[in-house]
């Protein structure tokens, strides 16, 4: 049914639809399933998204290395005590993220979204924009294969992996597929979703995959943090009016260029950026040769 960005907006124009309404169809089609089932899966996504996004809020969740853990109850402690810099919603909103992060890290449930490294940006943003707008949790769900489609056009026409394409594939990718599903949620049209994925993914083009011991935990609860703030201003700049110059289609592909010229070192190796500093090698020296005897 679509292959990328401009079959989807095509689809839009002509039938009169949303993003996610094109994306459930062509899952019905492909699948032969019902638009009930169809919707049935993706709410099962929601609930482990919502306990994920809550769970490290007011308990400290510490990572199976145990080299990092307690950020989102920390963020959420600060925002609850303080005038924050950049206010009660962008904390909130950084807790969660980093919340899915921790239990990631400590082996516990979570939506691959479109990566398990990445899997804090998206349920942060919609939970986030769903208190703001007091949105329905059917309206929140339709929002979600929003996403997935743009995690789908990402998967087939790019890719995914910190490993293939440094963590702009990951956390850029993910900040993509938020931006369009807040954008959608609030009521934007397909190309203001597909502006908000655009802006959402060169904002951090060409960002690497460092991981600090080789473990999916630091500096990836942090690009997570900074992944839902990064949705959520592509996805004002959009509604603002905002127009990508560049396609949706033609950021991918840049995108995927990028990834693919980058050095080994720089993606998910760890023998590059912060994971190659002495203070990272010391940590990984520890975990590996010392803690885990
Ligand atoms: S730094 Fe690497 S492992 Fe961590 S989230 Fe980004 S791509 Fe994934």
């Amino acid at each position: 049914m679509y292959n990328k960005a401009i079959d989807i907006l095509e689809l839009c124009k002509k039938e009169n639809k949303k993003i996610s309404e094109i994306a459930i169809k062509k899952e019905m089609i492909t699948r032969n399933i019902t638009k009930e089932k169809v919707i049935e899966e993706m709410k099962i996504v929601y609930e482990v998204m919502k306990k994920s996004a809550t769970l490290g809020l007011e308990t400290p969740l510490i990572s199976h290395s145990k080299i990092t853990g307690g950020n989102a109850l920390r963020i959420n402690n600060y925002k609850k005590a303080n005038d924050t810099l950049s206010g009660e919603f962008i904390n909130m909103a950084m807790a969660m993220a980093v919340s899915t992060s921790e239990v990631n890290a400590s082996m516990g449930v979570i939506c691959a979204a479109p990566t398990a490294g990445a899997s804090g940006i998206l349920p942060s943003s919609i939970l986030s924009a769903q208190a703001k707008f007091n949105t329905s949790n059917d309206d929140v769900i339709l929002a979600l294969f929003t996403a997935a489609a743009i995690g789908e056009l990402a998967t087939k026409n790019a890719t995914v992996s910190g490993a293939e394409g440094g963590c702009q594939a990951e956390c850029g990718v993910a900040a993509s597929m938020a931006a369009a599903a807040i954008v959608e949620l609030a009521g934007g049209t397909p190309d203001d979703s597909f502006n908000a994925a655009s802006f959402a993914l060169i904002n951090v083009m060409g960002l690497i995959c460092d991981p600090v011991a080789g473990l999916v935990e630091y500096p990836c609860f942090l690009r997570n943090a900074s992944g839902v703030v990064n949705a959520f201003i592509s996805a004002d700049l959009a509604l603002a009016g905002v127009q990508c110059l560049i396609p949706f289609d033609e950021v991918l592909d840049s995108m995927y260029k990028v990834g693919k010229s980058l050095p080994d070192a720089l993606r998910e190796t760890a023998l590059g950026g912060i994971a190659n500093t002495p203070a990272a090698k010391e940590i990984a020296r520890r975990f590996y040769y010392e803690d885990n005897k």
